[in-house]
């Protein structure tokens, strides 16, 4: 393969530039989406609209070299920015290093690349705003379904996944009279039905993503921040036991395993 022509530093730099460069265009989509504006134009300062020169939104950087405010008004820039960028591109980098070693690998990088970006997309959004960005859930999960069926799973497993995870939460909808999760997790379960097609994966994702709800949940009311009868989005803890799904997956499964 060509990158074996490069040294390794070269291209974990690469993808990693590459990840924050992702990370920076999904903090654009996420706030354009809730905004409902397109894509074209400038970037801007929300809060003075002044448009933000290329050098002032470098990745990471310009939020250190600006101590986290806008150059013009000074209003605080959200963390979220910095967080999503080196977010992306670590995990970029880590399904670089895991997949590189596959047969499959440029196909195995496609889709969990598009994964982890949509994973992050719905983190941010529903913890902002408590509503899953079909927009970006719908598209994104066809084109995954597609590599997944490159990738040799059967169309019909795969499609039978999806149908059991949306309708572990289309009951619990039911049940819950529709309190504590939203039309958007039942499409979310879809999603991640069609991303990872195996009992295994899905059941993890659902204990990592109930268990760090139950943590946050529980510290959140102790605080007095939160309290019992509030809800808390669901989404951003399925994408976040999704992502350690994704990463550290097989590694838990084969541990939990072993106590047998
Ligand atoms: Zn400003």
């Amino acid at each position: 393969m060509f990158i074996a022509y490069f040294s390794p530093l070269f291209i974990w730099s690469t993808v990693f530039i590459f990840g924050l460069i992702i990370g920076s265009f999904l903090n654009c989509l996420i706030w354009r989406l809730h905004k409902k504006e397109t894509l074209g134009g400038r970037s801007y300062c929300p809060h003075c609209r002044q448009t933000i020169a290329w050098h002032d939104n470098l990745p990471v950087l310009s939020f250190i070299f600006l101590r986290g405010r806008c150059r013009t008004c000074r209003a605080k820039i959200s963390w979220q920015y910095p967080l999503v960028e080196l977010a992306t591109a670590i995990l970029f980098l880590l399904t670089w290093q895991m997949n590189s070693v596959q047969p499959d690998f440029y196909l195995l990088l496609a889709r969990d690349w598009l994964l982890i970006v949509t994973l992050i997309v719905v983190f941010v959004y529903d913890w902002r705003w408590q509503l899953i960005p079909l927009t970006v859930v719908w598209p994104l999960g066809i084109a995954i379904f597609i590599l997944n069926l490159l990738l040799g799973f059967f169309w019909l497993d795969v499609l039978f996944f999806a149908v059991a995870a949306a309708g572990f939460f289309w009951l619990q909808y039911l049940i819950t009279r529709r309190k504590g999760l939203g039309e958007g997790d039942i499409w979310l379960g879809a999603f991640l039905g069609l991303s990872f097609p195996g009992t295994a994966d899905l059941l993890l994702i659902m204990v990592l993503s109930y268990s760090l709800g139950a943590i946050v949940g529980l510290t959140l009311i102790s605080r007095q921040r939160k309290k019992w009868q509030s809800q808390i989005a669901l989404g951003p803890f399925l994408a976040l036991g999704a992502v350690i799904t994704l990463i550290w997956g097989e590694r838990l499964i084969a541990w939990y395993l072993g106590f047998f």
